[in-house]
């Protein structure tokens, strides 16, 4: 089934505009509240988003909406209503199954067979292959033509929108296509495979949950870094992984961390994670970045010159996410002024998009402002003192390192004179107040903001 054009559209559009609510919402909420949601469609000024369920839909309303708005008018450059409607594969009223990977129109309280749902944009065609990413496009192409043979598992990691999900999808795709008889490929975000087993614990169906998961050909598991700290999951998990395993058949995972870094995961199969291959997917170059620009521009019948397409591909360059984000705008910003798409038109229409990718602060940009904020010394914010105020300020920073500056967990020990586990703890603890404390994230956005806008000032 192909998609139409006015999907792929309304799709990159709500990438767009789910990633600008992440800048200000930040992960947690961002990823519980915003995630699930999917759009409709944008009709005479007014963007249809549906929620997985009623519960969902009232909480969103009331908190989300009005950012829904300004996140959709901005991106659109007109005022946006937004409507929020049920999704169709409403069914149960079970907030933890729901948005679980099946629609189903038959809530049989049995595991299903699962139809993987691969994003038919998502294939090896339609990815472009650079010096960040070539070896894990080599290692999923390897994977998709032996599976279960040579690299088992394969876990792929990298950050956000850099093309995880997209290689793995391929790699899915040519498991379905090339198979000499019909594969069962399991496709599925970790948190599905922890809904999944929730469900399955609970209607007393685990012998059908085993049989399904530890049957497939193939399994791949999108993010497993959701499983941090999900002890049941992953020992449930850690089963079929050997029963998969045992059988040679294949597993395929993506995390945004090393298995090293991922948190509160057990490590026995921290073990089996790094047992296969690993490949990283870094931020694509420059030759890249223009490559992808051309290619989806292709793709979308966008007719762009040379250069502003390398204006495009020079000032945006953190994810591949942000590149498409791009395109979608100018896209739509074109055909609003029924303009042809030049250079000094890229300029107008990215103009703030531009901006904010400049304004990636440093790690020790961090320190000062989190230092200033708090009224301590910077000396003591590095330092090994223990006062309990000075730990916290340093967790803070901490945190906002790995948000601000995406060095790694080790890294940012290195400048803390700490391990990476101790910054890990800190951004998980930091991470969890926030989401639990609105005062607190003002606050915290509040340094965030600041130091946005400081390394603007002095890029
Ligand atoms: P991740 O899973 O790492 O967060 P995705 O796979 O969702 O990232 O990629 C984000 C978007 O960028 C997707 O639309 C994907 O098609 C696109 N993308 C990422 N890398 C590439 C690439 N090398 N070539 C073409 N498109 C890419
Ligand atoms: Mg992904």
């Amino acid at each position: 089934m192909a998609q139409t054009s006015a999907q792929r559209q309304a799709d990159s559009l709500w990438q767009t505009v789910t990633t600008r609510l992440r800048a200000t919402l930040g992960p947690v909420e961002h990823a519980t509240w915003i995630e699930p949601l999917t759009l409709v469609g944008v009709e005479q000024g007014t963007a249809s988003v549906a929620a997985p369920n009623r519960f969902f839909r009232d909480w969103v309303s009331e908190r989300y909406l009005k950012r829904l708005q300004e996140a959709f008018s901005t991106e659109l450059g007109q005022a946006t209503a937004v409507k929020l409607t049920l999704s169709k594969a409403n069914t149960s009223a079970n907030a933890q199954t729901e948005h679980g990977p099946q629609p189903s129109a038959n809530p049989a309280p049995s595991v299903q067979h699962w139809q993987p749902r691969l994003n038919p944009r998502y294939t090896f065609a339609e990815f472009v292959v650079g010096s960040s990413n070539q070896f894990a496009h080599a290692a999923a192409l390897a994977v998709a033509n032996q599976p279960g043979e040579k690299y088992n598992p394969l876990f792929i990691y990298g950050g956000v929108g850099l093309g995880k999900t997209h290689l793995v999808t391929a790699l899915g795709h040519q498991l379905l296509a090339d198979a000499g008889r019909p594969r069962k490929v399991l496709f599925m975000p970790a948190e599905f495979f922890m809904n999944e087993l929730i469900s399955s614990l609970r209607r007393d169906r685990m012998t059908e949950f085993k049989e399904k998961f530890r049957r497939a050909d193939a399994l791949i598991l999108d993010d497993v870094q959701f499983l941090a700290g999900r002890e049941r999951t992953q020992e449930e998990f850690f089963h079929t992984f050997n029963s998969l395993h045992a059988d040679r058949h294949q597993i395929v995972l993506t995390s945004d961390k090393v298995p090293r870094d991922i948190p509160d995961l057990e490590e026995r199969l921290r073990n089996r994670f790094e047992s296969g291959l690993i490949a990283d997917v870094g931020a694509p170059d420059l030759e890249t970045r223009v490559a992808i620009v051309q290619k989806k521009a292709l793709a979308e019948g966008l007719e762009i010159p040379d250069d502003a397409i390398l204006y495009i591909a020079q000032n945006v360059s953190s994810n591949v996410r942000e590149l498409e984000g791009c395109l979608t705008r100018l896209a739509a910003f074109a055909s609003v002024n029924h303009a042809p798409i030049t250079l000094a038109f890229a300029r107008q229409a990215l103009h703030d998009l531009v901006r904010r990718q400049h304004t990636k602060p440093d790690v020790e940009q961090v320190q000062r402002a989190v230092a200033e904020f708090f009224h301590i010394r910077l000396s003591d914010l590095k330092s090994k003192r223990r006062t309990q105020h000075i730990a916290f300020c340093r967790q803070v920073a901490m945190y906002l390192c790995r948000k601000l500056t995406e060095s790694s967990f080790p890294l940012i020990g290195a400048h803390f004179a700490r391990d990476h586990s101790t910054v890990i703890h800190a951004c998980n603890l930091i991470e969890r107040r926030a989401a639990n404390d609105p005062a607190f994230r003002q606050s915290i956005d509040k340094i965030e903001r600041r130091l946005t806008s400081a390394s603007q000032a002095n890029p």
